[in-house]
């Protein structure tokens, strides 16, 4: 072994380590920006160390794409509003499965003008090619779904599964004829654009409430999109960081579905989510009617309680009230009233929202509650503030089968003595549907943008 080889390979395994270590670090608050920097720093050793590999004989192009890739990442983390973020991991998924893709695609044109790569580096170009392909074709439907630009619903045909099984066999007749016999750029094509058109089919049925689910379904699959392709180019940073991805995207996956107390097969086939329509103007379907709250009067409820439930939701995210929220709070705890949050884990638009929100507007860690610790606190607590939730607590999950969300965990807001619900209308939340919840007798409803309602709010406290 060369030196350079020898520094190569020392610096894949501390990159690796430092991945390692980060995502352990992932697992609590206080240590998760550690963690990100930790991983980042390993991926920038792991990149150093690839780019002074021998292979390499021109760096212009790598440089040009250096500095598309950077200029584009910058616009992106400055301009994407924090409400977005769910389309843009859904884009970087996609992105991660092109980049896979176009791997294998280059390496086989690189062989098919040869002899033909070992049945080994066969296999794992059309592996590469196919996760790469479906990852990229899925990803960009359900980006478009969250961003509203593809229908949202679950999309379904007659005779779907058989179409769609129909298509995976045909791919996979396609890829045991290249591996018998590789230098056939139509077929291959074929498999490309089967591939394609596999993400694409894969996701379109999928709707509602499950897009959480096959975001991460999806980032999970981009990163076994690149260990594959690592095992194309023998890169072993590659092979243990797509690995890394892959295995935490499933592992999130599975958290999620038990958060909405589903299978990852009923996510996928059972066309789930499809939008129903909620009561309007203030009236529910059954004509019950909403009982609405001025901040005077939410606020006196407040000042004298003893315990104070939070539980946020998208509309916080919406309104970025988190600072507004902390403040709340603060003007409580002066009062001596106990506040907690209750973290929902589907809360907002991606896995972690709320908690992300609230930890940049420096609540404390300890404030935090998940919804098993804090589910059965709900019938101590003496107010609970819906702030801009709408899903996470609706009771119809828990017994009417007909709905999107049935069988979901909710929180037991209603458990409370007095519900306190902001958001600025009874439109709907992601799922479409109807809440009781703030028909309930002790539901009162503030209505309003959630960051203007806690402004006034706060002052209302304080005079109290
Ligand atoms: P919901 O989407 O159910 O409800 C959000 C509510 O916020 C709406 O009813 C809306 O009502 C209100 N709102 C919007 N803007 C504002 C504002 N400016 N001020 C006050 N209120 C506002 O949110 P939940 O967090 O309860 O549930 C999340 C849903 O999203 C679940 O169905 C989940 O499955 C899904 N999902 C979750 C993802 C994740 O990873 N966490 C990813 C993708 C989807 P109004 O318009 O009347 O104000």
């Amino acid at each position: 072994m060369t030196a350079r080889e020898i520094f190569i390979a020392l610096a894949y395994m501390i990159a690796a380590a430092c991945f390692v270590v980060g995502l352990i670090w992932l697992q609590t608050p206080k240590r998760a920006r550690a963690g990100n920097i930790l991983s980042a720093l390993g991926m920038l050793l792991a990149v150093i160390a690839t780019l002074l590999a021998k292979e390499i004989v021109d760096y212009s192009m790598i440089v040009l794409g250096i500095v598309i890739g950077t200029a584009a990442g910058a616009w992106m983390a400055r301009t994407v509003p924090m409400t977005g973020m769910p389309q843009m991991v859904g884009l970087l998924n996609g992105f991660g499965g092109a980049a896979s893709a176009l791997i294998a695609a280059a390496e086989y044109f690189h062989y098919a003008a040869g002899k033909g790569p070992a049945l080994d580096l066969t296999i794992a170009i059309l592996l590469t090619m196919l996760i790469g392909a479906v990852t990229f074709s899925g990803s960009m439907i359900a980006a478009g779904k969250l961003q509203g630009v593809v229908n949202e619903r679950a999309v379904t045909y007659p005779f779907q599964q058989p179409i769609n099984l129909i298509l995976a066999l045909t791919i996979l007749a396609t890829g045991a004829y290249l591996v018998i016999d590789f230098a056939h750029p139509w077929v291959f094509g074929y498999f490309i654009v089967a591939s394609l058109v596999l993400g694409v089919l894969f996701t379109i049925p999928i709707g509602g409430a499950d897009m959480p689910v096959i975001i991460c379904l999806l980032n999970s699959f981009s990163g076994l999109a690149a260990a594959m392709a690592g095992f194309v180019v023998k890169n072993n940073a590659l092979i243990i960081s797509g690995s890394l991805v892959g295995a935490s995207g499933i592992i999130l996956t599975q958290i999620m579905c038990w958060a909405m107390n589903r299978s990852i097969g009923n996510v996928l086939f059972s066309a789930f989510g499809a939008t129903v329509t909620a009561g309007a103007g203030g009236k529910s379907a059954a004509g019950k009617t909403v009982k609405p709250i001025q901040a005077d009067e939410a606020a006196i409820l407040l000042a004298y309680a003893q315990l104070v439930i939070i539980v946020p939701g998208y509309g916080m995210a919406v309104s970025q009230a988190q600072h507004a929220v902390r403040q709340l709070a603060d003007e409580l705890g002066k009062r001596s009233v106990a506040v907690k949050y209750a973290i929902h884990p589907v809360a907002g638009r991606m896995p972690g929202h709320m908690n992300v929100l609230l930890a940049e507007a420096n609540v404390p860690y300890d404030q935090l509650y998940d919804m098993d610790q804090i589910n059965d606190e709900f019938q101590r607590a003496d107010v609970a503030i819906v702030l801009g939730a709408n899903d996470v607590v609706n009771p119809a999950a828990r017994y009417d089968k007909s709905s999107p969300i049935y069988g979901m965990p909710i929180l037991n807001t209603d458990h409370a003595k007095n519900i306190i619900v902001m958001k600025r209308s009874m439109n709907p939340g992601f799922a479409g549907i109807e809440n009781e919840l703030f028909y309930h007798d002790k539901t009162r409803m503030l209505f309003g943008d959630a960051k203007e309602s806690l402004t006034k709010l706060i002052n209302e406290v304080k005079s109290v």
